[in-house]
């Protein structure tokens, strides 16, 4: 676009150019020799004059009878033109001078006033452009043509960012109903999901510019420069008006404050954080400007940055799950010749595997099949560097999971989803994982609970029940004496409400209707029997859940085994799954 402009300015040059050659030949013509008066008046006498030509200059051009051709002071008399006249010569009056001198002056005029201009509008963008490029070094790539076509899984943040999308293109629409639409989205997920991929694919989609800083720039910087940095990437968006604007690794900046230890580093983080904040409040609404920040710790970000009108959309960027990654490896393969690749197995063997894992398995087999000489990628390939990728990877990064703690995860993970479906319907059951999150779980349900003001007992013991799930098909299929610590999490959110029922909501019997905390000093003395009853509360209703389990069996290996092959179950499968006998 800004090329085909630069070669515009051309056209005024040429056009001036050629007017000037057009004016230079006329004038030519014109340039003659000057003569006195006096010889004129004698070639009149002798009648020598063919044409006299009158112009409004001072001159007067004098045509002889042999061609001769010299010019004259005009005396400017009344009675020229009729002197001439009477002697039998030829009176050209060009007091409006001829057309071929005036199209070319104008035309040489135009074409000055163009370049001009374009001088001008240049200077004006010039300056834009000139600092977009410094911006270069750590703006990633600014060439984002990519669109969602690009990744592949994410859908469900995908989703949620083609409303952003929408939003960028229209965003009038959206000022017209007074909707709000986010300033700030972090997307948040392990490295290498496709975080980055996701926010250019968003500009890609939208046709907006896409600008990059990363959090990391900002680090070893001095104070003021990273601050300066921010309000100079916020001004060249804003100058092109819609743009998506990228953070990378915004916890490096964004870090909850009085976490470091070291001062100068903190005050520069402090700094450009401020800054950042304080240039989202700056633009509008509907300006068409979306800032978006990638980080693998959501849960360590100040809470300054999640605060409304800030990044207040969170969207997770996963591992993929087997589905995903069979996408994913499909689309890297796209472009590059290979035979007999049996995907759907590869993908089955890259458990955990991040996007970008997955597209250098790929890259390492192409680099592999062209040191063979070979004509295609081939499965022999693919094997060999999948053993490189492996290798080249920390072991703790858990690359491959022996297919026995898969089983496991997908029992636990079953047992909670299928506790749920049975005990709490009205908490959907949205979703069944044994892909970890960055939180660190092996696995985990998601459940979205109904929205009420309160909650009756039942409900409460039920929710311990959906919690001790986890536990309790670990302990039928495998035993007792091969339970793990996957139940982590579940033990603590179980003992939160069974302790809480005890000591705070009146529904135990050691306490009645009082509340532990409100006993002041007798508090410690009730201790001891609020914690039995605790317990004694809590293995009723773990024996009832392991009942309830065993009473499913059938459900719960079929929801465990399809988790071993899918990886991740929706609410529609489970239910089919669960549902039909
Ligand atoms: P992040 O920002 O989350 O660390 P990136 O977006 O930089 O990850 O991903 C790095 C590379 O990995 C991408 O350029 C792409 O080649 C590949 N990749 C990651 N996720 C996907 C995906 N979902 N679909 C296709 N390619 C992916
Ligand atoms: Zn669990």
């Amino acid at each position: 676009m800004n090329k085909i402009k630069k070669y515009y300015i051309i056209i005024p040059i040429i056009t001036a150019i050629l007017s000037l050659i057009v004016l230079a030949m006329t004038s030519f013509n014109t340039t003659i020799v000057n003569k006195n008066y006096s010889l004129f008046t004698e070639d009149l006498n002798s009648n020598n004059i063919s044409t006299v030509i009158i112009d409004t200059s001072p001159k007067m051009t004098i045509l002889l009878n042999n061609g001769d051709k010299y010019s004259t002071d005009n005396p400017h008399t009344d009675t020229l033109k009729e002197k001439l006249l009477l002697n039998g010569i030829e009176v050209k009056d060009e007091t409006t001078p001829p057309l071929a001198k005036t199209i070319p002056s104008v035309i040489l005029g135009l074409s000055l006033l163009t370049i001009v201009a374009m001088f001008a509008y240049k200077a004006k963008a010039g300056g834009s452009s000139v600092a977009s490029m410094d911006m270069q070094d750590f703006s990633k790539n600014k060439k984002a043509a990519l669109d969602f076509h690009a990744v592949a899984g994410n859908e469900e943040a995908k989703e949620s960012l083609m409303d952003i999308v929408d939003f960028l293109k229209n965003p009038e629409k959206y000022q017209k109903y007074g909707a709000r639409m986010p300033k700030g989205v972090i997307l948040y997920g392990e490295p290498g999901t496709g975080k980055t991929l996701l926010a250019k694919a968003v500009a890609g989609e939208a046709g907006v510019p896409f600008y990059a800083l990363s959090g990391s720039d900002f680090v070893q910087v001095y104070v003021g420069v990273g601050a300066a940095r921010v309000r100079n990437l916020f001004k060249k968006a804003k100058s092109h008006g819609k743009a998506v604007i990228f953070i990378d690794e915004i916890d490096a900046i964004g870090k909850a404050r009085g976490n470091g230890k070291n001062g100068s580093s903190n005050d520069e983080k402090d700094q450009t954080l401020n800054a950042l904040l304080t240039e989202m409040s700056g633009f509008g609404q509907d300006e068409g400007i979306v800032v978006i920040a990638a980080t693998n710790r959501l849960d360590m970000l100040d809470t300054a940055l999640l605060r409304p009108g800030r990044f207040d959309r969170h969207i997770e960027v996963s591992l993929p799950d087997v589905n995903a990654r069979e996408k994913i490896l499909s689309l890297h393969l796209k472009n590059k010749p290979h035979e007999n690749l049996d995907i759907k197995d590869i993908a089955k063997k890259t458990v955990f595997f991040s996007g970008a894992k997955l597209e250098s398995l790929i890259n390492e087999s192409a680099i592999l099949a062209a040191k063979d000489n070979s004509n295609s990628i081939t499965s022999a390939h693919i094997e060999y560097a999948y053993s490189i990728t492996l290798a080249g990877h920390e072991k703790k990064e858990r690359s491959y999971l022996k297919e026995e703690d898969k089983l496991l995860t997908s029992y636990h993970e079953a047992g909670h989803g299928l506790i749920g479906m049975l005990l709490l319907p009205q908490d959907k059951v949205s979703k069944i994982t044994i892909i970890p999150t960055t939180k660190g779980a092996g696995g985990y349900t998601l459940t979205i609970p109904e929205d009420t003001s309160y909650h009756r007992i039942d409900y409460l013991k039920n929710k311990i029940k959906v919690s001790l799930g986890g536990r309790a098909a670990e302990e039928i299929i495998f035993g007792k004496d091969k339970i793990s610590t996957g139940a982590h999490g579940d033990i603590s959110q179980t003992t939160d409400i069974a302790l809480k029922m005890i000591t705070e909501y009146g529904m135990g019997e050691t306490l009645g209707l009082i509340k532990l905390s409100s006993v002041g000093s007798l508090y410690s003395s009730y201790g001891n029997p609020v914690i039995e009853e605790c317990k004694d509360l809590v293995n009723k209703l773990y024996e009832e859940t392991l009942e309830l389990l065993r009473e499913n069996r059938d459900s719960l290996d079929k929801i465990a085994l399809s988790l071993l092959e899918k990886e991740t179950l929706y609410e529609d499968e489970l239910k089919k799954i669960a549902y039909n006998k």
